[in-house]
């Protein structure tokens, strides 16, 4: 099984598959967050030795639970990315079971091996472990705002602009990743069934849940081979690091990268018009005035982007060979809406 879900070594799907989870594992300890406690503190079977309310993912507090955290045979982790990061983090330290209760779909950290860990202002990834079962429990996952399942597909839809910027590297003799064209056209392949799924994803129905946990897996198994992301990663993600840093404030990941698609598949004249239909098929809101960005940060952050992603050395791409004007600018943010 390790081979078909990469570093997933088993999984539960299905409505109500979480409850009774725990009456099996031994003595546990759970990593969540309040909301998600609420909702599966009476469903999941078994008290467990430890409760952790993740607040935050500084190195130092992680290490302080650690010390803390009583003998168990299992880490479960019910929440989003930090809750489940977190119980990566404990249970990679103490070599144990881990499984994983993701309860929205907004971030692919319940499939990824390690846990982005914050310390000095920066963000590592350490570890490494597979969730033994990964519970994908459909009821569960829908009682989380829609539009933070539906922004699960950002970080799956970048695979259009990322593939791209990829081979505008490879093609200017700068990649350091070994292109591979074979991973272009699987991880090309996912959008297509994103593509199929696109009303399934926007009502949040089982099939549409699945679709993103299924393409979250499906990168995995391109990119964890290969230790990098640069099937999904690129410009669009360049010009959300760039936004991050001016306006100094957290952003709905998959949402902002969705408004770095919009543009920069407009820059890369990379069929825009198909990946901004399926971004509104699926209900993905990348819109700044959704994001509250406003049009002077948006053009300011554009002018910025070449010189930005030279000085931060990030990966060749079209940001390199196309340059971004005044005129640009004008005529690319006319159809985006802004804040009032
Ligand atoms: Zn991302």
């Amino acid at each position: 099984m390790t081979t078909k879900w990469t570093n997933v070594k088993s999984m539960k799907t299905g409505r109500g598959v979480a409850t009774g989870i725990a009456s099996d594992l031994g003595r546990f300890a759970v990593t969540t967050m309040e909301i998600p406690w609420k909702l599966t503190r009476d469903k999941i079977g078994g008290k467990p030795a430890a409760v952790i309310m993740v607040e935050s993912m500084e190195l130092e507090v992680l290490e302080r639970e650690l010390q803390a955290l009583p003998q168990v045979d299992t880490i479960v982790t019910i929440g989003g990315g930090q809750a489940c990061d977190f119980g990566k983090y404990l249970a990679w330290k103490r070599g144990c079971r881990v499984v994983s209760v993701p309860t929205v779909v907004s971030v692919n950290a319940f499939v990824t091996p390690s846990a982005g860990v914050r310390s000095n202002h920066r963000v590592q990834y350490l570890g490494s472990v597979s969730p033994d079962p990964l519970v994908i429990d459909y009821d569960l996952i829908r009682t989380a705002p829609t539009n933070l399942n539906i922004a699960g597909v950002g970080d799956i839809l970048s695979i259009h602009t990322g593939t791209f910027d990829w081979e505008v590297a490879h093609r200017a003799g700068k990649d350091v990743h070994n292109f591979d064209a074979d991973d272009v056209c699987r991880a090309r392949a996912i959008l297509d069934d994103i593509d199929r799924n696109a009303a399934e994803i926007r009502s949040v129905s089982d099939q549409g849940i699945q679709a993103i946990v299924d393409a979250y897996i499906t990168i995995n198994t391109i990119c964890l081979p290969k230790d990098h992301y640069r099937t999904e990663e690129g410009s669009e993600h360049f010009l959300f690091y760039e936004l991050e840093e001016r306006l100094q404030r957290p952003f709905i990941h998959g949402e902002i990268v969705g408004l770095g698609i919009y543009l920069m598949s407009r820059l890369q004249k990379n069929r825009p018009e198909w990946i901004t239909s399926l971004m509104d098929r699926v209900g993905l809101q990348y819109q700044p005035a959704h994001l509250k960005i406003r049009r002077q940060d948006l053009a300011a952050s554009l002018r910025n982007l070449r010189c930005y992603t030279e000085t931060a050395k990030l990966w060749y791409s079209n940001v390199q060979e196309n340059e971004i004007t005044g005129e640009w600018i004008d005529e690319h943010l006319k159809h985006l809406q802004f804040p009032a």
